[in-house]
């Protein structure tokens, strides 16, 4: 497109009227970095770094987009934010708060504590919208224990884990913004393993171990969120651990989450992991139905939109994976009503939710995934729920221990005991093994994918 010079593309007159319409923070945590691609006709294109950014986006500033691409570009003029290549999913949701890498600290010897303002708490979590369900009790009260009183009761440290989307982050962060709130005068610090780790790497580059420790041996609470990610990552852990030791000897409250139990942190320092388990360990599982609906229906009124009966029911019953995928579920919703400009509705709910409901592979069991593995490796099913451990009865059980974790949503523990009664870890194992081959060994990949598309495709084989 030709411009004048001097003056705004639509793009550029699209933000400076957004920015009018919004706060500054709103402007800078959602539009800023918004990638233009193209207009077509009215409608600007731009591209999200997630799609989950794209749902919360409309939601929340639908109105004010609309304002503003009508002023630049006319009436019915809109914007669409596609998300950005791949599917976006798992982990690396939303963190509208994302954790900054500290900027390293003064050169000159600060006499107090610097100020620990970049720790990233999000006062959106907090223990009252942590809806409470069998399979999160044990984790909130304990929580709230510590939050209570940090570094005093026997919740030191408190470990915390489970998969990915079940409240982990929620829950720590709600234990900080807690302390925050009673404690005005404690240094709580919340972050990632993933900034601490490349804080420490700073400050090995910049040789600035005294303030580094200033900061991480002077809290009064540490949080450190994720921490599988440091598996492997040896220096980082050694680091930690002496932090740790510091922190917990001056009695201050050690609070650490992980996607799986200190024992399966594998490539972590021995002397770490058996730290780690001297504390309080507990998991979060998920949530039953009635527990779901409570979550959606929190968040309904949290957002401010009245959603019926029927539709929380509908996407509390479809959506089994975990808590996250429930909002994210809920604000598809919202933001489909919010675009139509519709009533929410079953019939919207549907719509909206089409792809992710009949994509759920309901109808395939682990019954069904026990006769197919063991069909293809020629055995019977039955030895996959027997004790029998010879090299290939174990890699077939192992294949359909992570197809059972991919396809069903069972819960480790359940499909341990479709297994003749495995533990909880055993499964986690078996979904690690096999997850280690299939980065390493194509042709292991191409059994696997194979198995897994034909229970897709035909779950009653
Ligand atoms: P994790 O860190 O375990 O991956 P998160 O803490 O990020 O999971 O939770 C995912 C989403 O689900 C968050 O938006 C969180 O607020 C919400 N959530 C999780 N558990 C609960 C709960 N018990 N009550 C209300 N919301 C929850
Ligand atoms: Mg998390």
């Amino acid at each position: 497109m030709i411009q004048p010079e001097g003056s705004l593309s639509p793009w550029e007159a699209f933000h400076q009227s957004l920015r009018g319409r919004i706060s500054e923070q709103a402007y800078n945590t959602w539009f800023k970095d918004l990638v233009f691609s193209e207009l077509v006709d009215r409608q600007l294109l731009a591209v999200a770094p997630e799609p989950y950014f794209l749902d919360y986006v409309i939601v929340q500033f639908g109105q004010e987009i609309s304002q503003a691409a009508t002023e630049v570009l006319g009436v019915g003029a809109t914007l669409s934010i596609k998300p950005n290549g791949n599917n976006g999913g798992g982990d690396r949701a939303l963190q509208p708060v994302e954790p900054q890498i500290p900027s390293l600290l003064p050169t000159k010897e600060p006499t107090t504590l610097p100020q620990l303002d970049w720790t990233s708490l999000n006062p959106k979590y907090r223990f009252d919208n942590f809806i409470e369900g069998d399979g999160n009790r044990m984790a909130r009260s304990a929580a709230m224990a510590v939050a209570n009183n940090p570094g005093e009761t026997i919740f030191n440290p408190l470990f915390v884990y489970g998969d990915v989307g079940l409240g982990k982050t929620h829950l720590v962060q709600a234990i900080g913004n807690m302390v925050n709130a009673n404690h005005p005068d404690f240094q709580v610090l919340y972050l990632s393993s993933d900034t601490f780790y490349h804080h420490f790497i700073e400050m090995l580059k910049s040789n600035r171990s005294t303030d580094f420790n200033k900061i991480y041996r002077n809290v009064n609470v540490l949080i450190l969120d994720d921490i599988q990610f440091l598996t492997g990552k040896t220096k980082t852990q050694i680091e930690f651990f002496h932090t740790f030791n510091t922190l917990y000897q001056a009695g201050r409250q050690i609070v650490l989450s992980s996607d799986r139990p200190p024992k399966d942190l594998e490539g972590m320092e021995f002397r770490l992991v058996s730290r780690l388990g001297s504390g309080f360990t507990i998991d979060l599982q998920p949530l039953d139905e009635e527990t779901r609906m409570a979550i959606l229906q929190n968040r309904a009124e949290e957002e401010q939109v009245a959603i019926p009966a029927d539709v929380i029911q509908y996407i509390a019953n479809n959506i089994t994976s975990n808590n996250r995928d429930l909002e994210r579920a809920l604000i598809h919703v919202m933001a489909m009503a919010s675009l139509m400009k519709e009533q929410i509705s079953m019939p919207l709910a549907r719509r909206a939710l089409r792809r992710i409901v009949t994509q759920r592979p309901r109808t395939v069991s682990i019954d069904n995934i026990q006769k197919v593995v063991a069909n293809h490796f020629g055995m019977p099913d039955t030895k996959l729920r027997e004790k029998v451990r010879t090299k290939q009865v174990a890699n077939a059980r192992h294949i359909a221990m992570f197809l059972s974790h991919r396809l069903t949503s069972f819960t480790k523990k359940d499909i341990g005991q479709y297994f003749g009664g495995k533990d909880h870890s055993t499964v986690i194992y078996a979904i690690q093994t096999v997850e280690k081959k299939l980065s390493v060994d194509e042709d292991y990949r191409q059994v696997v994918e194979d198995l897994s598309r034909r229970l897709k495709m035909s779950p009653d084989q």
